[in-house]
């Protein structure tokens, strides 16, 4: 059970924040900004066995997850976003770039801590302030980081982590006093948000579902390509976005590939997510369970062959063991459809051009990857894929300094990287008569006018 905050709790929650953004935070300099984002992905790093422990618990993924990827990069995103805290002039949008304001951030709940971070970070280090409503499934990670924001020492109001679902999630981005939402979810819930703040003032950036290519050339190291294959769509449990959740291979290694693919699969231990040696943990929710299990029902009646790791499933709790469909078209709702769960559907290509058609035919636009030796190829291949991410002989890396974000349905905006930053800022008004952003330190003394400089230089260039 969590508390649901109702209309007055999110009007306390952006009061608080749009005070805070007013009187402190926006007036600081980014020194200083940044020092407190240091202090935070310092006591992440302290705390990070118990932030682990918690999302684990939490969320089901394996603890090995949570301890060796979850947390290492949520600090990571900390601290990437403190050293910009400082470097604003250089994210590209020219002198003294100010803050929007309040910033509306709604989650899910398959990385609960990371996408925090994700949100928070480049919000803070740009002046802007906070409220943040984790999932309802897994609101734990969010309220202890809370926690951390205290021990940090952060002044009030800067960030405001509120819990609820759909609803509170709803009344905030819906909230006349926030200037931007940013959310990451589900498609169906994006275009809501899209509805609602359109006509509005508020920036809107959107980070939805996918329906990623993994693509097999018959030249892959094919060792690799099996790591990366089940790395691509087994990692916590397949409940990832960018996940390669279509595998195309193509047809001359198609039997080979599933072959050592089954026997990799055989190896993967299901089970308790807080054993250090389990592989795949738990699925999240029941809610999730059935949706899986609806749509490998799907593929079976679609006439896809099915196959599931031969393992036991822990009579306690939710699980769906390691899965792949073979035979499977991409007119099949397992090729469409984004199951978010630990199962891949197996398609065919014979030729570059068959299987770049292939990847592209889906409505989203979020992640790829290509296995091949030959760097040409894969540089062909992935200037024709619509996505925002394509791996190339890897899968599921991140870094902060990446900008990740989709094409089509899987929203628009980026994450990560100084693209990440231009979310949360915009460019500074020049007015002749002085600053119009809010921040306080900024002494016009100091600060040489957008407009001066780009004539003098188109004079430099004359001359
Ligand atoms: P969801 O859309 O159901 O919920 C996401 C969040 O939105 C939750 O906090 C929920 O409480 C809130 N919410 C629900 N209805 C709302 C509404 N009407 N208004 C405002 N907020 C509302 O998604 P989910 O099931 O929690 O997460 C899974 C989805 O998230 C998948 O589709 C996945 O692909 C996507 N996802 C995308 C990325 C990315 O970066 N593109 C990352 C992680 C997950």
């Amino acid at each position: 059970m969590i508390a649901c905050a109702d209309e007055k709790d999110v009007d306390a929650a952006v009061a608080a924040a749009r005070r805070a953004y007013e009187t402190v935070w926006s007036k600081l300099s980014g020194t200083d900004r940044g020092k407190y984002l240091f202090r935070i992905a310092r006591l992440i790093q302290e705390r990070s066995r118990e932030l682990a422990v918690a999302e684990s618990l939490d969320n089901g993924k394996p603890i090995k997850e949570s301890r060796d990827v979850d947390l290492p990069l949520v600090a990571a995103w900390f601290f990437y976003y403190a050293g910009w805290a400082d470097k604003l002039d250089h994210a590209g949008l020219g002198l003294d770039p100010q803050p929007l304001g309040v910033t509306a951030q709604v989650i899910p709940w398959n990385f609960p801590l990371l996408m925090l971070a994700w949100k928070i970070a480049p919000a803070l280090t740009a002046g802007n302030t906070v409220v943040l409503k984790p999932a309802e499934s897994t609101s734990l990670t969010a309220l202890l980081f809370a926690e951390i924001v205290q021990q940090a020492d952060l002044p009030p109001g800067v960030i405001n982590i509120i819990t609820g679902g759909g609803d509170t999630g709803r009344l905030l981005v819906q909230h006349p006093d926030v200037n931007k939402v940013a959310f990451t979810g589900s498609t169906v819930v994006g275009r809501e948000i899209a509805r609602a703040v359109a006509g509005t003032q508020k920036k809107l950036t959107l980070e939805l579902g996918g329906k990623g290519a993994n693509i097999v050339f018959d030249d892959a190291p094919l060792d690799q390509a099996i790591e990366g294959i089940v790395n691509g769509i087994f990692f916590n449990q397949g409940h990832v976005c960018c996940a390669g959740s279509r595998l195309l291979v193509q047809e001359g290694i198609h039997d080979d590939v599933i072959e050592r693919l089954k026997h990799r699969l055989s190896t993967l231990r299901l089970g308790d997510p807080l054993d250090k040696n389990t592989d795949i943990g738990a699925i999240n929710s029941a809610k999730q369970l059935a949706r899986i299990e609806a749509l490998s029902s799907a593929g079976e009646a679609e006439g896809a062959v099915r196959w599931s790791v031969p393992c036991r499933l822990p009579p306690k709790g939710y699980w769906f063991p390691p899965t792949l469909f073979t035979g499977v078209s991409t007119h099949h709702a397992i090729a469409r459809e984004e199951i978010f769960g630990p199962v891949l559907s197996v398609l065919t290509f014979r030729t570059p051009e068959e299987a770049i058609a292939k990847a592209n035919n889906t409505p989203y636009g979020l992640s790829a990857g290509i296995w091949s030796d030959k760097g040409s190829r894969i540089l062909a291949v992935a200037d024709k894929l619509r996505a925002g991410v394509i791996w190339a002989n890897t899968f599921n890396r991140f870094d902060p300094a990446s900008p990740f974000g989709g094409y089509k349905e899987s929203g628009y905006g980026r994450e990560g990287g100084r693209h990440g930053l231009l979310a949360y800022l915009q460019p500074r008004t020049w007015t002749g008569d002085g600053p119009v952003g809010q921040r306080g330190t900024v002494k016009m003394s100091s600060v040489k006018p957008v407009k001066p400089v780009e004539r003098s230089r188109k004079a430099a260039r004359k001359a």
